[in-house]
């Protein structure tokens, strides 16, 4: 009986939607809390530089502690919290942290550039760029030692007010990546428009290397970051294969489990003492 299944269906829908929506909002108050008692953390996965091997720095990447030494992945709850709007007060922390290391090491004797993932919703926020050298400021970063990782959804949401405020923070001396590169639907007319450093290449184009696909779409990037006076980084390295490749491409940086997996301070440090 057709109308009957029909009415099924819709019922059956409905209580999933509602299910789900239990769920993001529990989520979403449960990563207010622990975000409000300080317990999300941060980690660092070093970048290195393909022609020495060298330790050139490392991106800050959100982790949220489930209990018995669980992780919650930011590919669930980024978006959850980008939705909810928690993601301003989250990413102006994860910068303050992001600052505060970079300082500590800094003060070591190890300076690096410290890459921070940004979001939509903190672009909107009136005065972000001011809000950001003020935190620079603050803990007394030099500019050029945090780069700003913005993927093609932040360039595709308001073009120019994008570009003004990007604008405003190169001026300041903070380094601009494109992460995700090429993964995004927006056209590459931006690139021309955007005071960027850096490409991210991303790890769906390094997964199969050097298959033929991927190998020319890398390829591609990275000849086009040579042609725009732009650095690039690989992201998501796994094999000697695969480096290989993308060194022998002329590829600037590189990021990988293979080379260091995301990592608490305490073992950053152990990692750049072990290297010297
Ligand atoms: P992303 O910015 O593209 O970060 C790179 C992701 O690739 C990280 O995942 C990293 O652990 C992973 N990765 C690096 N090398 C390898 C590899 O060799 N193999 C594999 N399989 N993976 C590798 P993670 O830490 O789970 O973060 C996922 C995403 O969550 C990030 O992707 C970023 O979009 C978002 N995210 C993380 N932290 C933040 C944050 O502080 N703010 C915002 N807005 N987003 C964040
Ligand atoms: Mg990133
Ligand atoms: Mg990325
Ligand atoms: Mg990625």
């Amino acid at each position: 009986h057709a109308k009957k299944g029909n009415q099924g269906n819709v019922v059956c829908y409905t209580s999933d939607m509602e299910e789900q929506m239990t769920w993001r909002l529990g989520i979403i108050r449960q990563l207010r809390q622990d975000f409000e008692n300080n317990k999300l953390e941060v980690w660092y996965q070093p970048q290195l530089a393909f022609s020495d091997m060298s330790l050139k720095g490392c991106e800050a990447l959100l982790r949220w502690p489930s209990g018995q030494g669980n992780y919650i992945s930011p590919e669930i709850f980024v978006p959850l919290a980008e939705d909810a709007g928690l993601i301003v007060a989250i990413g102006q922390w994860v910068l303050e942290q992001a600052c505060q290391q970079q300082k500590r090491l800094e003060n070591q004797g190890v300076e690096i550039c410290i890459a921070v993932n940004v979001s939509v919703p903190q672009f909107k926020v009136k005065g972000y760029a001011q809000q950001v050298k003020d935190t620079l400021l603050k803990y007394q970063v030099k500019p050029k030692n945090i780069e700003l990782e913005v993927t093609e959804s932040v360039v595709m949401d308001e073009l120019s007010m994008v570009i003004e405020t990007l604008q405003d923070l190169k001026e300041f001396g903070i380094e601009v990546a494109i992460d995700d590169f090429g993964t995004g639907f927006s056209s590459l007319s931006y690139l021309q428009k955007l005071p960027l450093d850096r490409l991210k290449i991303d790890r769906a184009f390094v997964k199969d290397l050097p298959e033929k696909d991927s190998g020319a779409i890398a390829k591609l990037v990275i000849a086009l970051g040579a042609q725009l006076g732009l650095k690039t980084i690989a992201e998501g390295v796994e094999t000697q294969a695969q480096a290989d490749f993308l060194k022998q491409l002329g590829c600037d940086e590189v990021q990988g489990f293979m080379y260091a997996k995301p990592m608490p301070e305490v073992e950053l440090i152990q990692y750049i003492e072990s290297k010297k």
